[in-house]
């Protein structure tokens, strides 16, 4: 018997580092006068989605974010997502987008303030006349911030072409200098996606991983995929960022590439077909439309392994600088049955068709465009007469539709009578249940699911839990905090007053559960005793008030 290496040769072919730099026109100046490094680059890989802009370093808050040219302010939010929001449209024919602002500068600072009181909520939008407040480059616009959701100071800057609507790459627009980077992008790893059916790789389990710091031995026949985790590095930080290109060759033919050079919002959730658990595939499914995946061969970039032979295999990664590393490694060709497959009596749902799935008390339709590729659903029924509803897993792993497609579970026992208090509840294997929203109808609670799982109906019946913090400080501090809690569905609203009279408190940031509001000399009389009173309500309709004292 013959015995075959894949071998990782690198240190025969080694990491070659290149410098050079992309000829592009050099319009924006940089929105910080301080050295920058990045905390994330364009394109890099986010959970259900690509980071769409540039996050910028800013060691603290508060820093001034300049104009990057010449243009006027295009729309002004604040949000409970991003913090304060600003879109400035500049003349060269593209709009950036800066978040997690702490706040506004100048006249807009002031009309925002007014605009809350007015409209008695935190979140407001503003879109003013073209040319109401134009910029120059270098103009201070904000200040940088940590608001909504932020893991840590920073500036959140996207570049979106007018023309298109398509995010690029900010880095593209950019006079040249102020970010360095002479290090390489390295992989972590190679997955190979055999195709059920189609291909085989002996001895494996489904996605077998070959590891990049020694040598391993793989034989395979058939059809197979090939998938690669990586990450780019840059001068002066330890953070990892996105690769900007990908390219995979066979006996020195490519038959891959991604430069992800721009996308649009309604691709960026195709990542969940493109990447399996950070790997990013070198094969494109037949319902991924992600523009900057380019395949070469007649198989979408899966690779026919159909001779016994060695096939030379070369993975070449390049950041946006130019720095690039190679890999290479060889995977025999060994002729072996391919397992059939059986998909028994599961349901067969066609990417490019309208799909329907039935089963007593559920009704699921998937149309056209929202699965990337056939799938054979693993679908089971939980009939638990005790329950609110039969418990449906529609597949047995999480798969990611491309929209909203509409599910709907009938109520078996109405518990509640309350029709508000129903919701179509996720179901992990933990057991643990999350909302996943969902309006009563006719006996059925309906929803609009982004993911094939396990779902039944639940009812919320319990008051979000409002928790005065420091309540003796208020005053001295000038500022009035909650901790807010809700157990099953969520917060969907609030609202807060002081002696009755509207005041806006805010989530300053959403991945820690405090709500706070500043006292402002002139919205409430300082001096003397007040009452502060908040109310919050959650996704069904369950409302907790808290009534507080306070001196200031
Ligand atoms: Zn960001």
């Amino acid at each position: 018997m013959r015995v075959f290496f894949i071998v990782f040769m690198l240190g025969i072919c080694g990491i070659k580092v290149q410098a050079q730099e992309k000829h592009t026109p050099t319009t924006f100046s940089w929105p910080f006068d301080f050295q920058l490094f990045l905390s994330g680059n364009f394109g890099e890989l986010r959970s259900n989605h690509l980071h769409s802009g540039l996050d910028f370093k800013t060691s603290g808050v508060n820093k001034v974010v300049r104009a990057l040219g010449d243009g006027y302010i295009s729309k002004i939010r604040v949000t409970n997502g991003s913090g304060y929001v600003l879109e400035v449209s500049y003349r060269n024919g593209y709009r950036t987008i800066n978040r997690h602002l702490n706040g506004f500068v100048g006249p807009i600072a002031e009309r925002v303030k007014e605009l809350q009181y007015e409209k008695e909520s935190w979140e407001v939008e503003w879109v003013p006349q073209m040319d109401e407040y134009p910029v120059k480059a270098g103009d201070p616009i904000a200040w940088s911030g940590n608001m909504g959701y932020s893991m840590g100071p920073h500036l959140h800057l996207e570049v979106i072409e007018e023309a298109t609507g398509d995010y690029v790459d900010p880095l593209s627009l950019f006079k040249k200098g102020s970010l360095m980077d002479t290090r390489p992008p390295r992989a972590e790893g190679i997955m190979l996606f055999p195709q059920m059916g189609y291909g085989v790789v002996e001895g494996a389990k489904q996605h077998p991983v070959i590891g990049l710091h020694r040598a391993s031995s793989v034989k395979a026949w058939g059809l197979i995929g090939f998938g690669i985790k990586a990450y780019d590095y840059m001068n002066g930080t330890n953070n990892h960022y996105g690769v900007y290109s990908v390219a995979l060759s066979v006996d020195g033919q490519e038959v891959f590439k991604s430069e992800l050079d721009r996308f649009s919002a309604s691709e960026t959730r195709m990542i969940n077909s493109w990447t399996y658990g950070g790997y990013m595939k070198s094969f494109i499914a037949p319902g991924n439309t992600l523009r900057f995946l380019q395949a070469y061969n007649a198989h979408r970039g899966l690779v026919e392994i159909n001779e016994e032979r060695p096939y030379h295999f070369c993975y070449t990664l390049k950041d946006y600088f130019g720095n690039s590393s190679q890999y290479r490694f060889i995977v025999q060709g060994l002729k072996q049955p391919i397992p059939a497959v059986d998909h028994g009596t599961k349901y067969a749902f066609g990417w490019n068709k309208i799909n329907y799935l039935q089963e007593p008390g559920m009704t699921l339709v998937v149309p056209k465009g929202m699965l990337y590729e056939d799938v054979w659903l693993d679908c089971k029924v939980k009939a638990d007469s005790g329950a609110v509803a039969f418990t449906y897993q529609l597949h047995d792993k999480p798969l990611a539709l491309h929209a909203g497609c509409e599910l709907k579970i009938g109520i078996r026992r109405k518990l509640v009578k309350d029709s508000l208090k129903y919701y179509v509840a996720r179901v992990w294997p933990n057991g643990r249940k999350y909302s996943a929203g969902g309006v009563y109808e006719n006996g059925f609670m309906k929803t609009l699911i982004r993911e094939l799982g396990t779902y039944t109906v639940a009812i919320d019946t319990v008051p979000p839990v409002i928790t005065p913090v420091s309540k003796s400080v208020w005053g001295r501090m000038g500022k009035i905090v909650y901790r807010l809690k809700d157990m099953e569905t969520g917060i969907a609203a609030f609202r807060g007053t002081i002696d009755g009279q509207y005041a806006p408190f805010k989530c300053p940031n959403t991945t820690r559960p405090y709500w706070e509001c500043d006292l402002d000399k002139r919205h409430f009389k300082k001096g003397g005793k007040h009452v502060v009173e908040l109310t919050v309500t959650d996704r069904c309709g369950n409302q907790s008030v808290s009534r507080d004292r306070l001196i200031w």
